[in-house]
Formats: structure tokens, C-alpha cells, sequence
């Protein structure tokens, strides 16, 4: 303002013009490239840079299982909570295992409340198949790329719940429905020592959710991925018995000859699930997967296996995964008649095995249509953040939604990475600074949408009336 004040004087007309000049064209030039840095965010470059240091910090936490620093995270997140003035609680169903719940209080409390849920706890690395040291969340200036276990699953999409939540305050925005944030432990081994716990609990009761979020997964492509349900485990063990007898002998009815048969029934099974998914015709979530785990057979020596001995003995492990809507019953029967049949001296057990069903009977699903409000303000929020969903999926393996689904909570599976490849559990696991920053405009839409919305207040009410 100063060289423009400049202007009128009669005594220097020239330079302070040229001074003024100067100073526009290095402000044009300096807007145009804090924009480029958030590529059109509406976050102020300040913000953007403190916003990815706390989830650096937040990464730099080693929450990697077996032996995750819970305390460590939950101190760090209580410190954001108590930075934004929301209510905080650890509980600890399992000693050791802190699970922190932080609420902001609505302002019609009798409305169902919104849960964001995110699991504190990562998978295991090795740290030598790493570019940067796993939890030094390196920043690559060249590329933007933060480099750390937990940048995609899932420690990205918990700060960016408390970081549109900041903003959201900022804004002196008020919510309707009271807002619940869980950050659970245990997520990587089972999640039943957490969001297990939490969604079977008296406090759960209490809190009244009336919708969850939960995971999703990055797309490569423009669109982010969305999760309506899961696939459930039915992790199956299956043991043939026979006779034993001399490793020469050729003969009928040998426990490893009865367990090769059921493995090729299952290989053959498995091709064909393949098939469809390889065709286009299904997507990965919609068939069956059934995979080999292991295999243990043979009668061990001490330098190995004996080998002139066909022992009496075999077992086969197979992970099975099963969409909520496939033909259970007749997957049982297909276990009991064709891949252990007990004609051919086979048993079968399940170490694991998840219900496709709801605690109603119900497909474990959340409507992902026109039939579902929760569904068209996600669509919505979406889009108002300039962001597109894909097509709805099932979700391939198992996340903490499915015990909200599991007590006909309608939950979707969502985190916002576009453009990102899919390195959840692997090696260089990383999220762009700026699909982060992103994300937490996505959330700043959905969160105002989800906690505005009244229009289910009226089936609680019906409910209550039951
Ligand atoms: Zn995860």
C-alpha cells in the first residue's frame, strides 16, 4: 500500500511506480506459487505446512505391532483434542491397549451420532526394503511424497478427521449430532481387543451412533474408492487320515493321495473364481477367494522327513474369504461334499469363521443407493469438495467396520487417496502431501454434511416409540 500512496506524490512519480510494480508482480508471483504448492487447496500455505508436520509427527510414532507405543499415540492425540477443545476419554478395555474416544457435543444431543473411526496400530516392517527409515516419515521436496508405515492405513485418515474437525471449528461451525472420533488399537491382529470391545460395550450403547466411517483403500486412478462391506474369513483346516504304509508301495486311499484330491477340488474352485474377476465380470470383493496356507504332512527325522515312509497323517490350510451376499449354504456344502468328504476318511474344522450376516440375519451391508440418506450426502459431500466417487465396492479383506455393520450401524469404508498406489503392508508405504491436504477438505465436507443432516430423527423416534 505504501508504493501506491507513493503514486500521488509529485516529487518521485517514477520510482515508487516501479517500486509498486516490483512488489505486486512478487506478490502475483508468490500467491501463484503458495497455490501451486496446495494445488487450489483453500488451505493458507501455513496451514497446509503445519497440517502435514503433525501428521509427520503423528507418523513418526511407532505404533507397529507386535509390540505397538499405544501410549505414545494416545499422548499425541490427546494433546490435538485438548488443542481443539474436545472432550477426551481412554478406555481400556484390555489393560494395555488404550482405545481414546474424544466427542464434540451436538447441539440436538438426541439425534444418532456420527462416529470417524481410525486404528492407531500398523503392520510390522522391514525396515532394510525401505527407501527411508519406516517411521521417519522422510518428505520427498521433489515429489511431495511422505514416506512411513501408517501414512495409507490408517494413520492418514485419523488426523485428518482432528484436521477438518479444526477447521470446521475455526469456521464456528456447530454441529448438530454429536460427533464421536475413536482412535482403537489392534486393528492389525483381529481388531477384537478394540473396535471390538468398543462396539459390544455399555459406553457403545451410550453413545447412540447412528452412522460410522471407516478405511478404504488408495485408488490409482481420478476417483476415490468407497466400501460398503466386506468379505468375511473362514479360515479352514482340513485333515485326511489313511492308511500308512512303505514309501514303495503304490496303493489307494494314503492321507497325502486324499488330501491332494481335495486341493485340486479347491484349485479348481479358486480358478474359476479367478476367472470371473480376470473376465471383468465380478470385482475382487463380489467372489470367493480361497488361498493355501499352508500345508503339513510327512513324518520328520533328524535331518528332515522320512523318506520311505507315506505317513497316515496330512492337513491343509485355506484362508477363505466370503462376500456378504454369496450363497453360504451352498459353500457349506460344497466344504462337506466335495472338498472333505468324510468317504474319503476327511475332517474339516474352522480356526475362524466370521458371519456374513448382521445380528438381524441381514446381509452385513450398508445401502450404497438412493435408499440410503447416509449414501446420497456422502455422494454429495464428495463432490462438493471436488472430489468423485467410484463405484461402491466390497471391501477384499476385513477393517473395524464390520462390527458396527455387525449391529445394523450403517458404516462405509473411506479414505481419501486418489492418484495413490495401493501400498497398504508394503514396502515405501507412502501418501502425497497433497492428496492429504486434500482429504481433509473431503472430511470437512462430509463431517458439516453428516452432522447437519435431521432427516433420520424421525425413525429414531419411531424407534423409541417400539
Ligand atoms: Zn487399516
Amino acid at each position: 500500500m505504501g508504493g501506491r500512496n507513493g503514486l500521488s506524490s509529485p516529487c518521485l512519480p517514477r520510482l515508487p511506480f516501479l517500486l509498486f510494480l516490483l512488489l505486486l508482480s512478487v506478490a502475483v508471483l508468490t500467491v501463484a506459487a503458495s497455490e501451486n504448492e496446495n494445488k487450489g487447496s483453500s488451505l493458507s500455505a501455513s496451514e497446509a505446512e503445519a497440517a502435514v508436520s503433525r501428521f509427520r509427527e503423528y507418523l513418526r510414532i511407532n505404533t507397529s505391532q507386535p509390540d505397538p507405543d499405544y501410549d505414545a499415540a494416545v499422548r499425541f492425540l490427546r494433546a490435538q483434542a485438548d488443542d481443539l477443545g474436545l472432550e477426551s476419554d481412554v478406555l481400556e478395555f484390555v489393560s494395555g491397549k488404550p482405545l481414546l474416544l474424544l466427542r464434540w457435543v451436538g447441539r440436538i444431543p438426541s439425534l444418532p451420532a456420527l462416529l470417524l473411526n481410525s486404528h492407531t496400530d500398523v503392520v510390522p516392517t522391514e525396515p532394510l526394503k525401505w527407501a527411508h527409515p519406516p517411521f521417519s516419515a522422510a518428505l520427498d521436496p521433489a515429489t511431495g511424497n511422505l514416506y512411513a508405515r501408517g501414512s495409507q492405513d490408517m494413520k492418514c485418515v485419523g488426523l485428518q478427521y482432528l484436521e477438518a474437525i479444526r477447521r470446521l471449528r475455526a469456521a464456528g461451525f456447530a454441529p448438530d449430532r454429536t460427533i464421536y472420533l475413536s482412535f482403537v488399537p489392534d486393528e492389525e491382529i483381529g481388531g477384537n481387543d478394540g473396535a471390538g470391545r468398543l462396539a459390544a460395550s455399555e459406553k457403545f450403547q451410550e453413545m447412540k451412533v447412528g452412522v460410522e466411517l471407516d478405511e478404504g483403500l488408495a485408488s490409482p486412478g481420478e476417483e476415490y474408492r468407497v466400501f460398503y462391506g466386506e468379505r468375511s474369513p473362514w479360515w479352514l483346516v482340513i485333515k485326511a487320515r489313511g492308511a500308512p504304509g512303505h514309501g514303495a508301495k503304490l496303493y489307494d486311499g494314503s492321507a497325502m493321495e486324499n488330501l491332494m484330491k481335495s486341493v485340486e477340488a479347491v484349485r479348481r474352485f479358486r480358478a474359476a473364481q479367478f476367472d470371473l474377476v480376470k473376465a471383468g465380470m465380478k470385482a475382487e470383493g463380489e467372489v470367493v477367494s480361497v488361498n493355501l496356507v499352508y500345508l503339513k504332512a510327512g513324518t520328520p527325522s533328524p535331518t528332515g522327513f522320512v523318506m520311505n515312509l507315506q505317513p497316515s497323517e496330512a492337513e491343509v490350510g485355506l484362508d477363505i474369504r466370503v462376500p456378504p451376499n454369496a450363497n453360504t449354504e451352498a459353500l457349506e456344502r460344497r466344504i462337506a461334499e466335495e472338498w472333505a468328504p468324510s468317504s474319503r476318511n476327511l475332517t474339516f474344522e474352522f480356526k475362524h469363521k466370521v458371519s456374513v450376516h448382521d445380528m438381524f440375519g441381514k446381509p452385513a451391508i450398508t445401502p450404497a443407493d438412493n435408499s440410503n440418506p447416509w449414501w446420497m450426502l456422502l455422494e454429495e459431500a464428495v463432490k462438493k469438495a471436488n472430489g468423485k466417487l467410484g463405484k461402491p465396492e466390497i471391501f477384499p479383506a476385513s477393517t473395524d467396520a464390520r462390527f458396527f455393520r455387525e449391529r445394523g450401524i450403517p458404516a462405509f469404508g473411506f479414505s481419501p487417496m486418489a492418484n495413490t498406489p495401493i501400498l497398504l503392508h508394503d514396502h515405501n508405504e507412502f501418501l502425497n502431501k497433497h492428496e492429504y491436504l486434500k482429504g481433509i477438505e473431503i472430511y470437512e465436507s462430509i463431517i458439516k454434511a453428516f452432522a447437519s443432516y435431521k432427516g433420520d430423527a424421525k425413525d429414531e423416534e419411531s424407534r423409541a416409540e417400539l
